[in-house]
């Protein structure tokens, strides 16, 4: 299975770090090493000093499919989760600056810890409200409709480059308020109320 993900797809995150508004979609992946399931503990990385949180809703591919119309697109998942995209802040700020792909800072062992699955016919995916809590503090508050691409046309756009497998997993962006972890941090993140993550950084 793979992991794809969008960056910048959220207004206010944007601007908090002082990104452009991109014109299509900012894609980026990792590798199948990087999920964490079971709300298995993250282990701080000895490559980084500044792993930022990025909660995000996942999203389940559940069939195989490439140039898919995004009109089908809702067709090709059925469930929907939460997952953190942990970024090396430091290190993707100097592959930034030298115009160099994100990979290493994006794509390391236990970078996208990820909750159980849950059905997406309960819920109105262009309105759901996610919450991720460090140390019972909330530190990100966000909703679907504040989305820039929706998840159908994320669905449409990559699969035109990556034909889409079933497991494949798609993070579809952080919303504002994305900060450091530290050693000890206990992580916690809601989806529509119902708990999906808790979890700690060692
Ligand atoms: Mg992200």
């Amino acid at each position: 299975m793979k992991i794809i993900a969008i960056g910048r797809n959220y207004a206010a995150h944007i601007e908090e770090l002082k990104n452009d508004v991109p014109t299509e979609p900012v894609i980026f992946t990792k590798p199948d090493t990087a999920i964490l399931r079971n709300n298995e503990p993250f282990y701080y990385p000895s490559i980084s000093n500044n792993i930022h949180h990025e909660l995000e809703v996942i999203l389940k591919i559940n069939k195989m499919g490439k140039n898919i119309e995004e009109k089908f697109a809702h067709k090709y998942y059925d469930e929907i989760g939460l997952g953190i995209d942990f970024t090396a802040r430091d290190v993707q700020s100097k592959l930034k600056e030298k115009g160099l792909p994100w990979d290493l800072a994006k794509g390391f062992n236990g970078s996208a810890p990820i909750s159980e699955f849950i059905s997406k016919e309960d819920f109105d995916l262009q309105n759901l409200n996610f919450e991720l809590k460090v140390n019972g503090e909330t530190r990100q508050k966000g909703n679907t409709s504040h989305m820039i691409y929706k998840f159908d046309y994320i669905i449409s756009f990559v699969s035109k480059y990556f034909t889409l497998k079933t497991g494949d997993i798609i993070f579809t962006g952080t919303p504002a308020g994305v900060a450091e972890v530290k050693i000890g941090d206990k992580l916690e993140a809601t989806l529509e109320g119902n708990m999906m993550l808790d979890f700690e950084v060692k």
